[in-house]
């Protein structure tokens, strides 16, 4: 029997791998040292078990290790990278551009950078969710420092042209900064073939413990810096005060050598089972799948399903764990602004459903999903008088509907 509910919103956070989990378990209690405390073996072994899992983290996407700098997250590695630079490079200039698709933690780093005398262009990125060079070229001027556009999107999975943008920003001397979080350990990525100055991802998205996380911050060709947002200690060459979360590093080292080895074979799989389940749902008609199918991470489908209620489909599908169309601000009924930035109706946004799969997600719970979304959709269907004009050949946007 299959363990209901089943978890498909990896996208949120991954579980912890059993091997992370082991190899962190010792620095709890036994070695339970400051990695900074320079005077005796406890600091000792703690500040070598730092050493290494930076090793392994910096191998992961070809950097250096002292390129990584270790913080709380990619909220926080968003934060330090857009105000950061935004502080480090105020004399050079003060326009950043992003995108409307990007994650909260840049779009508000960026609002907030704002009421400090940043100028900030949000670009629209097209129906399939990907920007274009064209675009970005279009919007670069004399003052911008910084472009921060994200590697693969967390709601529908688009991965940006990097290598393309990375050129572009080059070649007008400008920073790129790229929110990594959902490509990380998914896919090959590689901050020196990238081109990539600056870049946030996190251990819970990658079977690793949450609270870690890190910003790649570039060393040579060019040399960045960005100005430190958390004063203190100076840990973290002086970018990020605070006692370093040492347990949690050790995992996040552990994790990235999982995906090292694991990447390549796990993402064959995963996109089997996505393509799987994509082909499946949409044999039922008026199903579309978000966002661009050739340009995107192996584990991640966002769907939508027309005709149907998007709260009746939340709960029509509460045995399986996934996101809504109103994925992040899932409190409030605001349908998701991604999927509104690709240009669909509040409709269509409301009946979408993100679908997350993992290293731990077996063909069973697929098969689970793919009859429980079927059966939640036929039978919302069959309540909806819209769905019902529909068969009956209406046009639904020749209707006019009485005001009330
Ligand atoms: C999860 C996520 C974040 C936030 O990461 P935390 O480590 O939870 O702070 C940022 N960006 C993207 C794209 C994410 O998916």
């Amino acid at each position: 029997m299959l363990k209901t509910p089943i978890y498909l919103d990896n996208n949120a956070t991954t579980p912890m791998d059993p091997r992370v989990l082991e190899e962190m378990l010792p620095f709890f209690n036994e070695s339970f040292g400051n990695a900074a405390s320079r005077n005796h073996s406890f600091g000792w072994t703690a500040e070598e078990a730092v050493d290494y899992a930076r090793e392994r983290v910096a191998k992961l996407i070809n950097s250096s290790p002292k390129e990584i700098i270790f913080t709380s997250g990619a909220t926080e590695s968003d934060n330090l990278a857009i105000k950061g630079v935004f502080e480090m490079y105020a004399a050079k200039g003060n326009h950043i551009i992003t995108v409307a698709t990007e994650h909260k933690a840049v779009l508000d780093s960026c609002k907030h950078v704002e009421k400090l005398g940043a100028q900030v262009t949000y670009l629209t990125p097209s129906a399939d969710g990907l920007v274009s060079i064209e675009q970005i070229k279009e919007a670069i001027r004399p003052e911008t420092i910084l472009i921060t556009i994200m590697y693969g999107n967390n709601e529908i999975g688009v991965v940006q042209p990097m290598q393309e943008i990375s050129a572009l920003a080059r070649a007008n001397n400008i920073l790129l900064h790229t929110d990594a979080t959902q490509a990380v350990g998914k896919i090959p990525v590689d901050v020196e073939a990238d081109g990539i100055d600056l870049m946030s991802f996190s251990a819970h998205k990658m079977y690793g413990p949450k609270g870690v996380g890190a910003l790649y911050v570039r060393r040579k060709n060019p040399r960045v810096k960005v100005t430190a947002q958390m004063d203190g200690g100076g840990h973290e060459r002086g970018m990020r005060s605070g006692t370093l979360n040492v347990p949690g590093i050790v995992g996040f080292g552990k994790a990235c050598e999982l995906c090292m080895n694991e990447m390549e074979s796990e993402a064959r799989r995963l996109s089997a089972m996505r393509d799987r389940l994509e082909a499946e749902l949409l044999t039922m008609e008026e199903s579309y799948v978000n966002g661009n199918r050739n340009h995107r991470l192996p584990h991640v489908s966002n769907i939508s399903f027309k005709y149907v209620e998007g709260e009746g489909l939340m709960m029509g599908v509460k045995d399986i764990a996934v996101s809504s169309g109103s994925a992040c601000t899932s409190a409030s009924l605001e349908p998701s602004y991604v999927l509104k930035s690709l240009g669909l109706d509040d409709d269509l946004a409301h009946s979408s459903l993100r679908f997350g799969l993992g290293r731990f997600t077996t063909d069973e719970e697929v098969d689970y999903a793919i009859n429980h979304v079927k059966t939640a959709v036929n039978k919302l269907r069959e309540m909806s008088p819209l769905w019902e004009m529909f068969k009956d050949g209406i046009d639904l946007k020749s209707v006019e509907w009485q005001e009330h």
